[in-house]
Parts: C-alpha cells; sequence; structure tokens
C-alpha cells in the first residue's frame, strides 16, 4: 500500500483536519501522482456538509488535482515518470456501456466511479480525492497538463473548466450569439472566459455588484445585477443560451423569461432545494431547460489543450491547506475570486 497524507472531514458539518490513509500500490495500469495544487470546488463543500445524502465519511475531498508523475505502473503507454498530469473527477468508469463507448464516462449507465466519496468498481474501497500529497489513477483517467501555463491556475480546470466548457461546446455557442452567465464564482469565471473565447456576446448575471469590473477583465460584455428588476427587463427573451453555475437555491423563472424562442438554459448548479418552475416560460416560447455533468476523458483533453493554446486559466487565490475551513467559510459568502487552489507543499510543513 501507498501512505498518504491529506485533510479529510471526519463527519458532515465537521472542520477538515489532517488525516494519514493508505492507497493502493500502483497496477499495472495505474499512474501515481505526486499532488502540487488542487482546486476547491463547491462541490466539495456540498459533499463534506452531506447536502446531497450521500456523503461517507472520513472524507478526503478534491477533485481539481495537477501534480508530477512519480511512478507507472507495467503496462502505462502515455505517461513517464515526471510528466505533469491531472486528474478530475473521476478515476473509472465501467468502460463498456454505450455511453463510456462515445467517451462520455460522466453519464456512465453503471455509474462513474468518482475521484472522492464513491466507491471503486470492487463495491468497497472509498475512494479520496485530492486534498493529499499523492493518487494512484488509472492511466484512462489521467489528463496531459502543459507546462506552458501556471500549473496553479490549471488546476480548476480539471473540474469548472471541463463542466463549462463542455455545455458551451455541446450547445455550439460560438460568435453571433448572445449567451448567458448566472454567477461569478469557480466555474461561472471559466464560463464568461471560454464563451468569450468562442466568440459568443456575453451577459454575466450577479447578484455581488462588486464583481462588475472582474467581470469585464475576464470576458464580459454586459454585468446585469440579478436583483435590478429593470435591468433584468431589458433582456425579456433576447438569449440563446444561458449556463447557470449558481450553487444556491434561486428563482430559474426570472431567467427563463430572457431566452428567446427556441433558447436553451442549461444548469450546472446542484442545490440542495428542488426548483419551482413557471411551465409558461418553456411552452410559450418552445424553449428548453437543460443539465450537464461535467465532461468525458475526450473532451477534457480536448479543453486542456485548447486552454493551453489560447493561454486561458483560472483566476485563483493559492491558500495553505490549513486554511480550508476558512475558504470554505468564504465560498458560502461568495466572497472567492475566482477559485481558492491548495498548494499541497504546505501539507508538509
Ligand atoms: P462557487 O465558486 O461558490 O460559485 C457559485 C456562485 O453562485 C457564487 O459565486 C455566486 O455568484 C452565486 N450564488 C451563490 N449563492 C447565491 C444565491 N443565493 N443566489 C444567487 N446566486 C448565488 O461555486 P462553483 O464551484 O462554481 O459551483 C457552482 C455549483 O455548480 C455548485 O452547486 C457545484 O456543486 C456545482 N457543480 C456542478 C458540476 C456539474 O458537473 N454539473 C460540476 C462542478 C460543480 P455571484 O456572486 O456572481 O452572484
Ligand atoms: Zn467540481
Ligand atoms: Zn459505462
Amino acid at each position: 500500500m501507498v501512505a498518504s497524507l491529506g485533510y479529510a472531514a471526519p463527519a458532515a458539518k465537521v472542520p477538515l483536519g489532517p488525516y494519514s490513509f493508505e492507497r493502493r500500490e500502483p497496477g499495472a495500469n495505474d499512474v501515481m501522482i505526486e499532488i502540487k495544487y488542487c482546486g476547491v470546488c463547491h462541490s466539495d463543500l456540498h459533499q463534506v456538509k452531506d447536502e446531497w445524502g450521500s456523503s461517507m465519511f472520513p472524507m478526503v475531498p478534491g477533485h481539481e488535482i495537477v501534480g508530477k508523475v512519480v511512478r507507472v505502473g507495467s503496462a502505462v503507454k502515455g505517461f513517464k515518470v515526471g510528466d505533469l498530469a491531472g486528474v478530475g473527477c473521476m478515476v473509472d468508469s465501467c468502460r463498456t456501456c454505450g455511453t463510456c463507448k462515445q467517451g462520455l464516462e460522466q453519464y456512465c449507465e453503471n455509474g462513474f466511479v468518482g475521484t472522492y466519496n464513491a466507491k471503486e468498481k470492487d463495491g468497497k474501497t472509498i475512494t479520496q480525492g485530492g486534498y493529499s500529497n499523492n493518487i494512484v489513477v488509472d492511466e484512462a483517467f489521467v489528463l496531459h497538463i502543459s507546462d506552458k501555463l501556471e500549473l496553479s491556475a490549471v488546476a480548476p480546470l480539471l473540474c469548472a473548466g471541463i463542466t463549462t466548457y463542455s455545455p458551451l461546446r455541446h450547445w455550439k455557442v460560438s460568435k453571433g450569439q448572445k449567451v448567458g452567465i448566472v454567477g461569478l464564482g469557480g466555474l461561472g469565471h471559466m464560463a464568461v472566459k471560454l464563451a468569450h473565447a468562442f466568440g459568443a456576446q456575453v451577459v454575466l448575471f450577479t447578484t455581488s455588484a462588486g464583481k462588475s469590473e472582474d467581470a469585464k477583465r475576464l470576458g464580459a460584455d454586459e454585468v446585469v445585477i440579478s436583483k435590478d428588476a429593470a435591468a433584468m427587463k431589458k433582456h425579456l427573451k433576447s438569449f440563446d443560451f444561458i449556463l447557470d453555475t449558481v450553487s444556491a437555491p434561486h428563482d430559474l423563472n426570472a431567467y427563463l423569461a430572457l431566452l428567446k424562442f427556441e433558447g436553451t438554459m442549461t444548469l450546472l448548479g446542484v442545490p440542495p432545494a428542488a426548483p419551482s418552475l413557471n411551465v409558461g416560460n418553456l411552452i410559450f416560447k418552445r424553449t428548453q431547460l437543460a443539465g450537464s455533468l461535467i465532461g468525458g476523458i475526450k473532451e477534457t483533453q480536448e479543453m486542456l489543450d485548447f486552454c493551453a493554446e489560447h493561454g486561458i486559466t483560472s483566476d485563483v487565490e493559492v491558500i495553505a491547506i490549513d486554511k480550508i475551513n476558512e475558504a470554505y467559510e468564504r465560498m458560502l459568502k461568495s466572497d472567492v475570486k475566482y477559485r481558492f487552489v491548495i498548494d499541497m507543499a504546505t501539507l508538509k510543513s
């Protein structure tokens, strides 16, 4: 077994603290990565608080992992010791169902294996995530990372980046379209950057007036304070596509009203409570309300390569691992600019 050190939540709503555990010895197809940085996703917070009712403890969160390969199994072909490597939200899937065969492992018909808070295929071992010094993952779920970009700012691409890239590509967001992004947090700021890079006219909806200037710098053409009813009204029936990244319960109808005929609104956020829907917003304009889950391995690599080519990274606030509980508190107050990333060197000290 491999000795690992990390930060874990011992139980729901209990602060995270240092935790020693073991990972499997790398098998023939496994890559072992020394973790350099790990991003902090709001999904980590939902799960340490057990807001989705599926949490297993102790839990080492973290699924925005970048680091260096330190060991490879005998059958590994794509990685060698010293390579930069990344791991996102998945570490395995059945690999045989229809969606897996299409490279859409996130929609695996048998359920993908999450990077943490999930059961391995053996049905017993509980996976532990990236708030730790190392991880052992089958090479089929390991990504290549460019050395051209700042490594700490690449980490959030492994979840926030792919989760926004995938729906923007799927719904073919491009030049000539008016696109709304709701919420300027980790996912939202990546969505603004990517939609802008794809050539769309980008409108950012925020509850935080203080984020307006940043939003424009990140690529938004216009910023709307969503609590301002008059400002919202100006955009009625005008959007081709809206991507909603909000982590808390909020009124979807206010945004559905902004879609034009046959427009689409896609939900990414997973608030603990169900939304209420004014069906008229769908029926009278033949609009679509959809959802989207992270992205497949092939598309994640495509996104990383796109970002390396275009110099796109996340705007990060690098923190020491013992500041994780404070970072969660700030995240709950929407006070993130625009992703916390843990510097794993601070774990040893
Ligand atoms: P985050 O960094 O905390 O950002 C969420 C943003 O939502 C906040 O910055 C804030 O933006 C806005 N917001 C927060 N509370 C709000 C409220 N009460 N009303 C309106 N707006 C509010 O979170 P994140 O890491 O980007 O994650 C966002 C959500 O996506 C989470 O629910 C997470 O679990 C989910 N997620 C889903 C997937 C997927 O595959 N679908 C993947 C990753 C994460 P403003 O200050 O601009 O208003
Ligand atoms: Zn995430
Ligand atoms: Zn499958």
